[in-house]
């Protein structure tokens, strides 16, 4: 029993081989103005009722920037002669199979172009696009302009990681790094100053401050 198993195990093995092959379809898709249409998907479609098809059908190759593409099918003898539509920007074209002719062919493909009715989309499209990205170029480096500038001081970098200064004055008397809001207080508690001593003084220290920044 083993004897007869074993060959028949590989005749069917062989046949199953033989059976499926692999099918190219190379060609140009063009628009109606013969300009080529690049980098879009042709599609396998199948009419309703062609049940053979149906394993093709979403079987997919992209064209390339000149138009060319080529799709892989891998048909069985049953198939030849077998219908199938090439689908590219809604527009169909059908493709017979043809094994006899694959076979005979040099480069081991059949040609089908797709020649479109429509005309390539307006480039306006494109132009909107690029307009935005310019502009959004333009926001991007500008933003980056500014923040360059004040990461050149040290405050600014400080600012840029989150510190807030608090502002700070010299005290006139004792040369001591107060913080503004408690000048005042110091002069009056640490140099026993008349509150209103105080307040002159911390506003001409104050006005001093401001003209040394500007
Ligand atoms: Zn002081």
């Amino acid at each position: 029993m083993r004897r007869v198993l074993l060959p028949l195990l590989l005749i069917v093995l062989f046949s199953l081989n033989a059976q499926a092959e692999t099918y190219r379809i190379s060609g140009k898709a063009t628009y109606a103005d013969n300009t080529p249409v690049a980098l879009e998907y042709v599609y396998v479609e199948c009419e309703p009722g062609i049940i053979d098809c149906y394993q093709y059908r979403g079987t997919n190759a992209i064209t390339d920037t000149y138009g060319y593409f080529t799709l892989i099918l891998d048909v069985d003898a049953e198939e030849d002669d077998l219908d199938i539509q090439l689908s590219l920007r809604g527009e169909n074209v059908t493709h017979t199979i043809d094994i006899s002719k694959h076979q005979n062919s040099n480069e081991n493909q059949v040609y089908q172009n797709i020649q479109l009715e429509q005309n390539p989309p307006p480039s306006g499209v494109f132009m909107g696009f690029g307009c935005v990205i310019v502009l959004f170029t333009l926001v991007f480096i500008s933003v980056i302009l500014r923040t360059g500038r004040r990461l050149t001081t040290k405050q600014g970098r400080m600012e840029f990681m989150g510190y807030k200064q608090a502002k700070q004055l010299q005290c006139p008397t004792c040369n001591e790094m107060i913080l503004q809001h408690q000048l005042v207080m110091h002069l009056i508690v640490e140099h026993d100053m008349e509150p209103e001593d105080a307040g002159k003084l911390t506003g001409t220290v104050m006005r001093r401050t401001w003209s040394e920044e500007e």
